[in-house]
């Protein structure tokens, strides 16, 4: 998995939230996600696992009658994802997320912006102090993903939500542990 460097709006790296920092990587800018919560304030990142030499987002999932976690990729605009169990695809790649911590919803109303998925449901992460959200798409494998900052302009919020590292590519789909 190679990440591809874009341009990350200088507007959003003047204000940026707590939660998500700016990170080098051979040279390049990346934006990545350092603390994102569930609604209680609890961390969801997790330290045992790290995708691209970062600790992971951690949720517990339900995909048809499978359940277990997955890790996400903290990089902004990245997809990968691991695995702790086999998903059954069979009745679609919509998914439900939890929080591993108490497991209570991530899943938020939300209509996805991406053409051809007709996803109503999305997965809320929030950042640090609650005001400002991240929401990715519940379809699995889908890129759309959007994030709200509050005192931001509409503009640069979209700019950043268009930053897919991977394109609608497949997920990365192995155990990972
Ligand atoms: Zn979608």
């Amino acid at each position: 998995m190679e990440l591809i460097p874009k341009d990350i709006p200088v507007e959003f790296l003047q204000i940026l939230p707590e939660g998500i920092k700016l990170v080098s990587r051979h040279g390049h800018p990346y934006l990545v996600m350092d603390r994102v919560e569930d609604a209680r304030g609890n961390s969801l990142m997790d330290d045992a696992v790290h995708i691209h030499g970062e600790p992971s987002v951690k949720l517990k999932v339900k995909v048809g009658h499978t359940e277990g976690y997955i890790f996400v990729d903290a990089y902004w605009g990245s997809h990968a994802k691991l695995y702790n169990f086999i998903p059954d695809f069979s009745e679609g790649k919509t998914v439900e997320a939890f929080s591993p911590v108490n497991g209570s919803s991530l899943m938020v109303p939300w209509k996805c912006p991406i053409d051809g998925c007709d996803e109503t449901h999305g997965i809320e992460l929030r950042l640090p102090g609650g005001q400002n959200t991240i929401i990715v798409c519940g379809k699995l494998g889908c890129p759309g993903h959007h994030i709200n900052v509050a005192h931001v302009a509409e503009g640069v919020s979209e700019s950043l939500s268009n930053i897919n590292y991977f394109g609608e590519g497949e997920d990365e789909l192995f155990s990972a542990i």
